[in-house]
């Protein structure tokens, strides 16, 4: 290949490729959400997420202004019990724009997990503008199937009428 022909690869591929080994699939990785509650389906992504990084941070977003089901402080010390024979895991809580808050940990990507096309469709918005307003790049993990139904807002509808709902919460 010419030195031409490099050149307009590389500029239609969007430039030079971050070199590899330190890059794509290595580093930290930040995992962030509402987990209000923390289900079975974030417990799939932190898993999976793991084949793919060195660590995770699970990072709680919260609003003053909208309260929660569980208070930030609940939602923090559960994922924290979950994971704390774990030591490629740390749990954290934040407020404000993700990617700030990315770049603070020093997270070489995000992860999110996609269950539906609705879902797809806001996380490749979310994803395009991160990576224009940092250059952090976003993995979106396929929900696995059995778990693709699950979300928090229906397991908190199921507790809000009075049902069971630990089989949806990782023990
Ligand atoms: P947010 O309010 O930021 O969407 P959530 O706690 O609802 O926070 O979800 C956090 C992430 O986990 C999102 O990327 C969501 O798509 C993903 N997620 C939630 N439930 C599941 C599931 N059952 N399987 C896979 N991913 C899931």
């Amino acid at each position: 290949m010419n030195s031409k022909s490099d050149k307009n690869t590389s500029k239609h591929l969007g430039g030079t490729p971050p070199p590899r080994g330190r890059g794509w699939g290595r580093g930290l990785v930040l995992f962030p959400g509402s987990f209000d509650p923390f289900t079975l389906g974030h417990a799939d992504i932190v898993r999976r997420a793991l084949g793919l990084f060195d660590e995770i941070v699970i990072a709680v977003g919260y609003n003053e202004q909208k309260k929660g089901w569980l208070s930030v402080e609940e939602r923090v010390a559960t994922i924290k019990k979950l994971y704390a024979g774990e030591p490629r895991v740390t749990v954290e809580s934040y407020t404000g724009l993700t990617v700030d808050f990315a770049r603070e940990c020093g997270a070489t990507a995000i992860v999110r997990g996609i269950r539906t096309t609705a879902d797809f469709e806001y996380e490749v918005q979310m994803a395009d503008v991160n990576r224009q307003l940092t250059g952090i790049e976003t993995v979106l993990l396929p929900a696995s199937p059995q778990l693709a139904s699950l979300s928090s807002s229906v397991v908190r509808e199921l507790a809000h009428l009075g049902h069971d709902i630990s089989k949806f919460l990782p023990a």
